[in-house]
């Protein structure tokens, strides 16, 4: 029988988007996946990029269907200050809207249409070895739910399995992060007293304590998602469990108390903690890392699925013109655009826990160029050469927040 042309390991957003363009190239791909879906998994605010790969892959018009929640920018607050930004007012070219989503809904509206296309996916079937051949191709070892093993041949593997990081950790590619690691509490609540807040269609980022801040996402469904991120320093001074950890946050902040203080949760409050990692290299012979498993940051500025998206439309593509007879440059070709966007975010991220982007976002008299360029690089639009916040991120950062320094300083009353 014919190998395989590719397998992938994971269906989350990154699989399917690459499972798409992969079947639409007519080249074989299955996926295989270690849960049942609908799953649930955490990350549910998008940014606009995603928009162009699932409408590339040919997967929008199925998320479209399921009615999620408009998102047109985000929202920041502290104290009485609010720093809005909405995705019409952008700098550069792109959508101006994407989705609030329930993941586990979003992950099987993708792989469900992923099916119906065509493509055999294996739910509750979990890798657990791979070998890999000189030609490049490679004998994958999987588990099924009754406890059966299978060989599955393939030309090729795209391992998207997230944070089960199966290349990485079966070959030591594991790489640890630079960035400290970090905690999150979340639940989902019935947002009953929404209308009595803001519109529902923006996240809304409450900075907590220094360090420390709350995401608010609504969804259409009346339901809303909130978690508290910190420090681990941050959560050794809150006593209880995960559960009196949350209700213990939400009743110590004004806005929180009011919204969220009197509702029903949808479930028991969960954790999260140290979640960012990297590995040694995004690719090797026979294999390239997709979504998740090549880099993840922080949640702060939503933006994993954009990059599990876009790392998958760009991997997948490689692929297939590597199936297909070309040469492949990996490192300039995959590689180094992945990293020139994870790398801009990390300077915002960074730069959020540093306090200058507090500076900045809640700064008097902004430029409004600025503004829209700062709005770009939160839709996602980290790829765009001509906006000085993207080309020069560490940078123009620090020099904006040098600028507001010495402007607050010449505005401020003489003694
Ligand atoms: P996943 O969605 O994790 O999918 C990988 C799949 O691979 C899974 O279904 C898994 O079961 C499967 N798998 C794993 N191991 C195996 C195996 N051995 N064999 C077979 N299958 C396997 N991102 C956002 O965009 N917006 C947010 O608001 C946001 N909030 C976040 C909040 C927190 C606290 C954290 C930690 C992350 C957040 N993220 C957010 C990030 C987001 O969760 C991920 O970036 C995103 O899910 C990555 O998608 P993926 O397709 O790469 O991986």
């Amino acid at each position: 029988m014919k190998d395989l042309d590719v397998l992938i390991i994971g269906a989350g957003p990154a699989g399917s988007i690459a499972a798409s363009l992969v079947n639409q190239a007519g080249l074989t791909v299955r996926v295989v996946e270690r849960e049942l879906f609908p799953r649930f998994v955490i990350g549910e605010s998008m940014l606009p990029r995603c928009m162009e790969v699932l409408e590339d892959a040919q997967l929008l018009d199925a998320v479209k269907a399921c009615n999620f929640q408009q998102k047109f920018g985000a929202k920041f607050l502290n104290g009485t200050s609010i720093s809005d930004f909405n995705f019409t007012d952008q700098f550069t070219e792109g959508w101006t809207w994407t989705w609030q989503v329930t993941r586990a809904d979003f992950d099987l509206a993708l792989i469900n249409e992923v099916q119906r296309k065509g493509v055999p996916v294996d739910f509750q079937t979990t890798v657990t070895g791979i070998e890999f051949f000189p030609d490049e191709s490679s004998l994958t070892t999987v588990q099924h739910i009754d406890g059966s093993e299978e060989q599955i041949r393939a030309r090729y593997i795209i391992d998207a399995s997230g944070y089960g990081r199966v290349i990485p950790r079966l070959f030591k590619l594991d790489k640890p992060s630079n960035l400290d690691p970090r905690k999150a509490v979340f639940a989902h609540v019935e947002d009953r007293n929404r209308q009595k807040f803001d519109e529902p269609n923006r996240i809304i980022v409450v900075n907590y304590a220094p360090g420390v801040w709350v995401w608010i996402i609504p969804f259409a469904t009346g339901v809303t998602s909130v978690g508290i991120v910190g420090n681990f320093d941050f959560f050794a001074t809150i006593p209880g469990d995960t559960t009196e950890q949350f209700n213990a946050l939400v009743q110590g902040h004004p806005y929180l108390r009011e919204r969220f203080g009197d509702v029903p949760l949808v479930f028991s409050p969960r954790k999260l903690e140290a979640w960012s990692a990297t590995t040694e290299r995004f690719y090797g012979k026979g294999f390239v890392l997709t979504g998740n498993v090549t880099e993840f940051l922080d949640p702060i500025f939503s933006s994993g699925v954009m990059f599990a998206t876009v790392s998958s439309q760009l991997a997948a593509r490689a692929v297939i013109r590597k199936l297909k007879g070309e040469a492949i440059d990996w490192e300039n070709d995959y590689t180094k655009p992945i990293q020139q966007g994870v790398d801009t975010f990390r300077s915002y991220v960074m730069a959020w826990y540093d306090g200058t982007l507090e500076k900045i976002f809640y700064a008097q008299n902004q430029d409004p160029l600025i503004k829209r360029q700062i709005c770009s690089v939160l839709a996602g639009y980290v790829w765009d050469q001509e906006n000085p916040y993207v080309s020069d991120h560490a940078g123009a950062l620090k020099r904006l927040s040098k600028l507001i320094d010495v402007r607050e300083r010449i505005n401020q009353p003489q003694k």
